[in-house]
């Protein structure tokens, strides 16, 4: 055995924990099957790599076990990882609610792991896909270029989402085969479809609203798709959205509409034009004509004006399915954080076995969470092979 460790996946996770374990002098092979490392990088955050949070707590994730992740973030911090970037002269900036951006490009992220890589003398192994792995006095990794064996193995090879850039279920099938639980997976940060009425026409038109699922709301805006509904705060929302529970989106978060309506009940303005003046004119006109008469105010009726706050304050939706994998930022579920260390991420059952990343049940919100916990996790575990 020439390595002391695989690393199974060159992606955030693979890359920061092999890049630990090099300065330790560890010597460490990442086996990546793309032609190069961190391709979820460079298309991440529009191309700019929402890198981090700065205002990163447990609260941000969600798991089977919600203390699970405060170790590993407490051991590599989003602080931490800003020192890291300005170490390396990437610009930088903060676009809202904490989110770390890079001012150029998300590729600087992936040159900066790289030269990281290079200097702890990490060996790379890109193009080679791992089919299988067993254990016989250590792991054996079988790949389209040959046999690797080392003592320790790192799963570090993602979720499902966007299978077009390399996703593969070889971390869940791995973890099952050691005998590791599985917490059900299922696309996340992704959009929704709307299980009743579609507002097709309405696609492109962007509000900004509360939106509230089970116990939790999130503020930021909403957008029309052809199937349904979009944007930062239905992204969010789809982590808490349960099949058979409505979403409530609150389309007037600082307005209250009965009052608004209220003080014009003697105008002759139509409701559709009244609702332009607060909403985008198309949605205005579309849900004046969907749900309510195009009366002037003044000939609105009680039981009309409680309708419309209702439908705009309360709006009731139901979706039907995600959008899918195909278009999913994240995976939510994975391997359950019962059956590994939150110290130094090895399993529980199988020592020497180590899952990080975003195969582990540990889901982020939209906001550069998801890389911090691929930084944190990789930290942890390559401090400790
Ligand atoms: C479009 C998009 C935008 C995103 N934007 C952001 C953002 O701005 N901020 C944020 O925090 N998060 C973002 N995310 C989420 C973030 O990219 C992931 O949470 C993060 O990349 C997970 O890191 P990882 O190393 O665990 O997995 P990955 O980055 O998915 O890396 C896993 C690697 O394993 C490789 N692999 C898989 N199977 C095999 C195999 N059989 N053999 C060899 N290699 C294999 C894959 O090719 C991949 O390179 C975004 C995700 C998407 C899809």
């Amino acid at each position: 055995m020439i390595y002391d460790a695989i690393i199974i996946g060159g992606g955030a996770a693979g890359l920061f924990c092999a890049i630990e374990a090099g300065k330790r002098r560890k010597k460490v092979l990442v086996i990546e099957h793309n032609a190069e490392v961190g391709r979820k990088i460079i298309i991440s955050g529009g191309g700019r790599c929402n890198f981090t949070n700065i205002h990163t707590r447990a609260e941000n994730f969600l798991s089977q076990n919600a203390h699970f992740c405060k170790s590993a973030l407490a051991g590599y911090t989003p602080q931490d990882f800003v020192e890291l970037v300005t170490k390396h002269k990437i610009a930088f900036y903060e676009k809202k609610l904490g989110q770390l951006f890079c001012r150029d490009s998300s590729r600087q992220i992936v040159d900066m792991l790289v030269t990281e890589c290079r200097k702890a003398r990490v060996a790379v192994m890109t193009g080679c896909r791992v089919h299988d792995v067993w254990w016989r006095d250590g792991f054996e990794v079988e790949t389209d270029h040959g046999v690797f064996a080392a003592e320790k193995l790192v799963v570090a090879c993602g979720g499902l989402s966007f299978p077009k850039i390399g996703a593969s279920d070889l971390g869940y099938r791995i973890a099952t085969q050691f005998g590791l639980k599985i917490v059900e997976t299922r696309a996340s940060l992704v959009a929704l479809v709307l299980a009743g009425e579609k507002f097709g026409e309405l696609a492109g038109v962007s509000i900004d609203s509360r939106v509230t699922a089970g116990k939790q709301s999130f503020r930021e805006n909403i957008l029309f798709t052809h199937r349904g509904l979009s944007g930062p705060a239905i992204l969010q929302t789809s982590n808490y959205w349960r099949r058979d529970e409505p979403v409530t989106i609150n389309l007037l978060p600082d307005a209250d509409v009965r009052a608004l309506i209220a003080a014009k009940r003697d105008s002759r303005q139509t409701l559709a034009n009244f609702l332009g003046n607060l909403l985008p004119q198309r949605f205005a006109d579309a849900i004046t004509e969907k749900k309510f008469a195009n009366k002037p105010l003044n000939q609105l009726s009680n039981l009309e004006i409680e309708k419309i706050e209702q439908t705009i304050s309360a709006w009731r939706v139901r979706f039907s399915e995600t959008e899918g994998y195909d278009r999913a930022e994240v995976t939510l579920g994975g391997v359950s954080t019962a059956e590994l260390s939150s110290k130094t991420m090895e399993s529980k059952k199988r020592p020497h076995l180590y899952f990080i990343g975003e195969v582990v049940d540990v889901t982020g919100w939209l906001g550069g969470y998801n890389f911090q916990w691929a930084w944190s996790s990789g930290h942890a575990a390559g401090n400790a092979l």
